[in-house]
């Protein structure tokens, strides 16, 4: 009689303000399968919304035991990636203003309806750990994580471990200051980084520097004249094809993201720097300016010892990263 061990899985759980996705992965992280994404529904509610995660979870258990003729038995455990803050040891999610969510207990509804153990951890920490574990940051020993969309998420690693901090809030790069007396964050701080090279931000400076000035630029065009309309992929799309406008906004962008990530080499001294979410799409005109400032303002023992790299799982770090975390907080390793 063969005694080879059953192969197990983990279902991985990113939940945004827009989507919610589930994927489920062999335990090893040899294998992904299913994955599935359906829109959030905030407006319906917090239990509602959590219904339909436990919906979406069954979903891809079926799929996953059809396709690996697994047994449900096989599925050990569900890793969910919530936006923050959260008290991870008492699995809620303390205030999502983008779900309008406080003092939820997703952790346990998830658990519960499953029968399954859950975890749960902040969304840009599991995109950090995903990249960590599968991605770009796959080695490292001291890694800085930055996600960067309609926020800046971020998520440390410190000697090799994720580092929560004494309330879970650590690695929040996207509000540490970088200006002052600069532009007000929706946290009610001024000057954050977010409030300047999120996407909403990137395409915020654009349009200002459009309405101010009477440069030409392929901008307007390629919104049909509705400014209002410009996204940061507009921006990225006019400096590839040359655009002086949309090149200054990305050059600018590179900077701050330089000055943000600079402060935190002189602090973590990381040894790798991952930088995801859509602002990868400008490719090297981002990426070179900004590991040159990085250059100009952190020691150069610091800045030797990293790299900065784009992130390699567009779109599936959260779900990698909340299957990896399951496995730090449930079975202790990866
Ligand atoms: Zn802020």
């Amino acid at each position: 009689m063969g005694t080879k061990k059953r192969q197990q899985f983990i279902i991985g759980v990113d939940l945004g303000g827009t989507n919610i996705v589930v994927g489920a992965m062999s335990a090893d992280g040899s294998r992904s399968f299913a994955a599935r994404s359906i829109p959030t529904g905030a407006e319906l509610g917090a239990e509602n919304v959590a219904d339909r995660i436990v919906g979406l979870i069954e979903e891809v258990i079926v799929d996953t035991v059809a396709e690996t003729r697994a047994q449900r038995s096989d599925i050990i455990g569900v890793g969910i990636g919530a936006p923050g803050p959260l008290d991870r040891e008492r699995g809620l999610v303390i205030v999502a203003p983008n779900l309008g969510w406080r003092n939820f207990p997703l952790r346990d509804r998830i658990a519960e309806r499953l029968d399954l153990p859950a975890t749960l951890d902040n969304d840009a920490n599991c995109a950090t750990v995903g990249e960590w574990w599968q991605g770009a940051a796959r080695g490292g020993t001291n890694v800085i994580g930055m996600t960067i969309g309609t926020g800046i998420g971020g998520g440390l690693i410190v000697d090799g471990k994720l580092f929560h901090g004494s309330s879970d809030v650590a690695g929040e790069i996207g509000h540490t200051t970088i200006d002052l007396n600069g532009r007000h964050c929706k946290c009610g701080n001024y000057g954050c980084l977010e409030a300047y090279a999120s996407g909403p931000a990137i395409a915020t400076r654009a349009r200002e520097v459009l309405v101010r000035e009477e440069t030409a630029s392929l901008l307007p065009s390629l919104v049909d004249g509705k400014l209002e309309t410009l996204t940061a992929e507009t921006v990225y799309k006019a400096a590839q094809q040359g655009d002086a406008v949309a090149n200054e906004i990305v050059r600018d962008t590179a900077r701050y993201l330089g000055a943000g990530i600079a402060n935190l080499l002189n602090i973590i001294n990381a040894d790798v720097v991952v930088v995801a979410g859509g602002v990868t799409l400008a490719g090297d005109a981002l990426f070179t300016p900004l590991r040159a400032e990085v250059r100009r303002r952190a020691f150069r023992p610091a800045v030797d010892a990293t790299r900065i790299v784009p992130g390699e799982l567009p779109g599936t770090a959260g779900v990698v990263g909340a299957v990896a975390t399951f496995k730090l907080q449930h079975l202790g390793t990866l």
